[in-house]
Parts: C-alpha cells; structure tokens; sequence
C-alpha cells in the first residue's frame, strides 16, 4: 500500500497542475493515468494544434503546454503511474484507499479527481470471439516488444500506430497490414517504407478490408478478412495489435457513490469537494455553476482544491497564504533558494 498525502486521478493538465499547486504547499502526490503518458486530451487528441488561451502564453500546442506542466512540476519528483486505470476507492477512517486494475494500492487523506471525461481506453475489434483472446494473443498496445518476435502479426489500422509498428516488428516478424480503406493516414514517409518492405515480401498489405472472423481454441490459428468486394481470404496469424484510435469511457468513476450530473461530478465550488469530505473533483470532470470546461478554469481549480488537501493532510499546521515571489518557504521547496 503507497501511502502518500494525495492520490490525483488523471495526469492531463488539471491533474498535473495539482501537483504544482499541492507540491507548493509541501503535499506529496502521486498521479494515476489509464494513458501511457501524460497530457490527457491535449496530448491525446490535439499534440500538434496550438492553444491560444493560456494565460501569458499568447501560443503554445497541447504537446508543448504538457511539456511545460510537466517541467514546472519536476522540483516535486512525483510518482506516475501510467497505463492503470484506478478501479476501486473506499474509505478507511479518515483515509481514502485506491485500488487500480493492475492491483496497486493507495491511500491518502485526499483524493483529487481530475479525469476530464473519463478514462481513454482503446477501441476494440468488434468480432465476438477477439475477447478470450485478449491480452492473450490480442492486444491494442505494444508494451513490450520482445512477446512480439518471430511471429506472425496481423495489423490493423490506417493511422501512425498501425504503420509505425508494422515497419518496427517487420524487423523480426511477418507482418500482415490491414486496413479497410485504400488510403492510410499515418505519415507518407512510414508509408513509403512499408511501401518498399511490400516489395521485398517482408510486409503483405490488406485493402480495402475488415476482419469477419477470428479461428483457433486456446490460441489464434488464423483469422479471415472481408474485402469490399465480397471476397474472403485466410491468413495464418499467431497475434493481432489493433490500432482502431481510442474511445473515453466515464468508467468506474460513476461507481464511487460521488453525486453525479450526467458524466460530470457535483462540486462545491469553494474548494471543489464532492459529496465526500476529502475526495475532490477538478477541471472538465467537474461541475457546478457556471462551470466552463476550459484548461484555465482547472487550473484556478486545484489552487482552490489543494488549500483544502492541505487542511485534511496536516491538521495540526495552520494553512499560511503565501506568495510564490517572496515566499522563502516555496522557493526552497523549488530547490530556488
Ligand atoms: C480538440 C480540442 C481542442 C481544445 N482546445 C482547447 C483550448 O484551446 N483551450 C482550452 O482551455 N481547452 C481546450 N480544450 C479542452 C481541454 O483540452 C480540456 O479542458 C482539458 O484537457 C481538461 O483537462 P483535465 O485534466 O480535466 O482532463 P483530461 O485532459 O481529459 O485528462 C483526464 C485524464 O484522466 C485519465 N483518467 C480518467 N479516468 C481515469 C481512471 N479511472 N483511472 C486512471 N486515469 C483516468 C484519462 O486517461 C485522462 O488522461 C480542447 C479540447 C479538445 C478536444
């Protein structure tokens, strides 16, 4: 169990700025993310795009502003938690206690909700039989790619993931790329050297088709495809890496007995409590009135939320305002003095 003073849900730019604003205070957190890297919807949905309403940051992208959160925080050395996405929270005294979906266990005073509209999860191939495979001989992500050589792979997808796998474990497996258009939308130049690898007999490329069936009991034997036409074809697959982009899912959020309105959760806007002293709730997440789902808004939020984190996680300590500029306090916690 990871005992700690705040647990924050979600690492896009509200949950990563709590961190700032708890670590100012001297709270210790630590950051739970279902996503493999942090930035949420910015870094998710809109890398490249530029943002033009950040306060004193006349332009910067999704990719740059998580770039920069992430530099403001690093005086903190805070622990992330990627690729879990938190299942479980039930109370224990005067503590809350997380458990997420890989067994990890947390508590702390505090927990900080900042899981924007949910947690990203991939979109799953739609035939039946893919579910008992899953994980198993099926997977939507490349954790690691030593399970992936010498086999026989069968790719799906149109966008950068499917083609930059594809090109990557060509170099030790046979790869099948299968898309359900003739065009693909990952970049021309990876395209390109699948394109040559075609050539060579060392990538086979499937268009335009989709997957009717899955064969095989234990393990995958073999898989069939529909072509537009009508036409079937078999191919000998061993694993299958579907890359069909992801979906956000509210989750078990709506499952922790937390006063909900629609997907978002009611908060008090004073402090961003919910129904349950010590559990908070923060930027696109939350609601109350006159809310408005912007990145400045979370922001003003988690100054707000941690005052009273502070409160519950030192009970004893009278919470001091306190300004960043003339604060001796802060900056030596920023490693500036
Ligand atoms: C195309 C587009 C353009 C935008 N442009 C602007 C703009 O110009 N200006 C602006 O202010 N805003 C803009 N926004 C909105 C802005 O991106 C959101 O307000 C902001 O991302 C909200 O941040 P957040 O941290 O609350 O949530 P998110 O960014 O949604 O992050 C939430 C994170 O929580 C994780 N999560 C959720 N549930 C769980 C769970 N149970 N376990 C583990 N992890 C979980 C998710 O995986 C996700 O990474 C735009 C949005 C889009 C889609």
């Amino acid at each position: 169990m990871i005992k700690t003073d705040v647990i924050i849900i979600g690492a896009g730019p509200v949950g990563l700025f709590a961190v700032h604003q708890l670590g100012i205070k001297g709270l210790k957190a630590v950051v739970i993310d279902n996503l493999d890297k942090a930035g949420g919807q910015c870094i998710e949905l809109y890398p490249d795009k530029p943002i033009y309403d950040i306060p004193a940051v006349p332009e910067c992208t999704g990719e740059e502003l998580t770039k920069n959160l992430l530099e403001q925080i690093k005086p903190f050395k805070t622990d992330f938690f990627f690729n879990e996405r938190v299942d479980e929270v039930k109370q224990n005294n005067n503590n809350w206690e997380v458990k997420t979906n890989n067994n990890n266990e947390f508590t702390a005073p505090n927990i900080i909700i900042a899981g924007g509209v949910g947690s990203f999860e991939p979109r799953k191939l739609s035939v039946k039989e893919s579910e008992k495979f899953e994980g198993k001989s099926i997977f939507y992500a490349v954790k690691n790619k030593e399970t992936f050589k010498n086999k026989k792979i069968s790719i799906f997808g149109g966008g950068d993931s499917a083609l930059d796998w594809a090109l990557e474990l060509s170099k030790f497996s046979k790869i099948t790329l299968i898309h359900r258009r003739n065009e693909f939308r990952g970049a021309p130049h990876t395209l390109s050297e699948i394109k040559k690898l075609e050539k060579k007999g060392k990538i086979s490329i499937k268009t335009p088709c989709q997957l009717e069936s899955i064969e095989g009991d234990e393990d995958i034997k073999s898989i069939t495809i529909k072509f537009e036409d009508g036409k079937n074809e078999k191919i000998i697959t061993d694993r299958i890496l579907s890359f069909f982009g992801l979906i956000m899912k509210l989750g078990p959020i709506s499952e922790w007995g937390l006063n909900m309105n629609k997907k978002t959760i009611e908060v008090n806007s004073e402090n961003f409590q919910t129904n349950k002293k010590g559990i908070f709730a923060v930027g696109d997440i939350c609601n109350y009135p006159g809310k408005l789902k912007l990145i400045l808004s979370g922001f003003h939020e988690v100054a707000l939320a941690s005052v009273e984190c502070f409160k519950r996680a030192r009970p004893n300590e009278k919470y001091r305002f306190e300004f960043t500029t003339s604060s001796k306090n802060i900056q030596s916690i920023l490693g500036k003095k």
